[in-house]
């Protein structure tokens, strides 16, 4: 059993780079502007009808639904899970590439629904500006690899090594306070 319980939407941060995590996790109590770039706070409104409960009343759709796995150590919001299709549906404002990242967070919300007794036949990821579906199935080795990131995130220590791609390092909003030579 875990008392560490990892944060699904986090996932995503650590692939990206484990520093930027422990950025995001030290700005995240101040205003949403000092530690999202602007596509990030878009993806933050997309979710906001599922958070409120805005996007359907219908009885058989879950929406916003906290969730987590014991056996998995997770913990997480589900956006949309309809229980006559035993589907799982995650929203993003665009998807221009299915990253590891985006089928973990699937994969992740899928093995709570699953642990609290919901089952799940299908992943489906919505792309919402150019309404484009995808159906997310795992392979053995993801599904390897995603053990491992959660084993990986438990263990990351502060004198890790800093990311060594430099582009990825351009681009990324923490390469200030990262003080990392790009
Ligand atoms: S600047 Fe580079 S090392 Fe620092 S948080 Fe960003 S990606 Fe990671």
């Amino acid at each position: 059993m875990y008392y560490d319980y990892i944060q699904i939407s986090k996932i995503n941060d650590f692939l990206f780079c484990p520093w930027s995590l422990y950025f995001h996790s030290v700005y995240e109590t101040f205003a949403q502007n000092t530690y999202k770039a602007s596509p990030q706070i878009a993806g933050t409104i997309a979710h906001e009808s599922v958070d409120q409960e805005k996007f359907s009343t219908r009885k058989n759709i879950l929406q916003g639904r906290e969730i987590f796995s014991q056996k998995y150590g997770i913990i997480g919001k589900i956006d949309i899970y309809d229980k006559d299709k035993r589907e799982l549906i995650e929203r993003k404002r665009t998807v221009k590439e299915i990253y590891d990242g985006y089928i973990f967070q699937l994969y992740a919300q899928k093995l709570c629904l699953e642990e609290m007794g919901f089952k799940v036949k299908s992943m489906k990821l919505y792309s919402m500006t150019d309404n484009k579906t995808y159906t997310i199935t795992l392979t053995k080795q993801q599904k390897t690899k995603f053990k491992k990131v959660l084993k990986d995130m438990r263990s990351f220590n502060l004198t890790s090594k800093k990311c060594s791609n430099h582009n990825k390092c351009k681009n990324c909003i923490y390469r200030e306070l990262c003080k990392i030579d790009v």
